[in-house]
């Protein structure tokens, strides 16, 4: 169950948790067209308070609107400065952060007319999304029966609410099946990603994912590609099959949410030792590194703000 906070940013104004309700006929309720976004915040190890690279997280809403038709009746700053706002007016240092446009109640036919496009930011304290043993110890994984989008039936860029179908669905599946996690195939059955992170393999000491097909253009991707270049590693965006990840030396998951969870088992195979991997490790050291505010290379990621 999610820890409420005081306050929900609703169309332009705080207003108390319990209080931010919407009709039933909300055209998003009825047929998934709105676009969200998975922010985190860390405090950092000089005390202060940070958003991860919220800019991006920030223009990927504006570009999943613009893939939906959708018009956000503010602008990148005044969405930027909401969520400050929000994690300030909830005075939390560390947590999560839920901005979500959707279409509101007026027209009910597919088609939404003119109805208002709405916009909340939520936030609330969550741990390690896959929990804090995964994180060290690594995840299981099952490849689902439910195959990921083809690119051509939703928008795989957008992250678009009704995407998820696909993601809940696989991950009950998963869960019901005693993993942690679903791998999912595209529709040509290379690996894609899985319901909510990136993946990742590690072979000889080259780091291999997928190229932005099926997938979304996770943040956390691409911040993993440019730590793992900057300390020294060869990275390349391939198509590979589940086989070949079957014989991968090391795995792992990269999320918002998931953070970089390393992957331990494969439809019941080991991967490398059974344990994080050494290339795992080293680029998990350097994501935590960055998001606490221990790498001044990339200051410009953070967005700090004092409670
Ligand atoms: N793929 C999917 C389907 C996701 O929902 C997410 C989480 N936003 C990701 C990948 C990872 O993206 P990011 O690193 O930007 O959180």
């Amino acid at each position: 169950m999610v820890q409420k906070a005081d306050k929900i940013w609703f169309d332009g104004k705080l207003v108390p948790w319990d209080e931010a309700q919407v009709h039933v006929l909300t055209h998003t309720l009825h047929y998934g067209v709105g676009v969200f976004e998975g922010i985190r915040c860390y405090v950092c190890s000089d005390g202060s308070s940070a958003v991860f690279r919220l800019q991006e997280h920030v223009e990927r809403l504006f570009l999943s609107a613009k893939i939906n038709e959708m018009v956000i009746p503010f602008t990148q700053e005044q969405i930027f400065d909401a969520i400050i706002e929000t994690l300030k007016a909830n005075r939390q240092p560390e947590g999560y952060v839920r901005p979500l446009c959707f279409i509101g109640a007026g027209a009910m036919g597919v088609f939404p007319g003119d109805n208002p496009i709405q916009t909340i930011i939520a936030t609330w304290p969550w741990g390690a999304y896959l929990g804090a043993e995964a994180l060290e110890k690594g995840i299981r994984i099952k490849t689902s029966t439910f195959t990921r989008h083809h690119v051509n039936v939703m928008m795989t860029k957008a992250k678009t609410c009704g995407n998820y179908v696909n993601s809940v669905l696989a991950k009950r599946e998963a869960l019901a099946d005693g993993y942690h996690e679903a791998l999912m195939l595209d529709a040509e059955g290379y690996v894609s990603e899985a319901t909510g992170e990136n993946i990742f393999m590690v072979r000889n000491g080259v780091i291999k994912t997928p190229p932005l097909g099926s997938i979304l253009a996770g943040i956390t991707r691409e911040t993993l590609m440019i730590l793992a270049e900057d300390l020294g590693y060869t990275v390349v965006e391939d198509r590979f099959t589940r086989d070949e990840l079957y014989c991968a030396d090391e795995a792992f998951f990269t999320g918002t949410a998931a953070e970089v969870t390393p992957i331990r088992e494969i439809d019941r195979r080991t991967i490398g030792e059974g344990s994080r991997g050494p290339v795992t490790a080293a680029l998990q050291d350097a994501y935590f590194k960055l998001l606490r505010g221990d790498n001044p290379k990339y200051g410009k990621w953070l967005a700090r703000y004092t409670i």
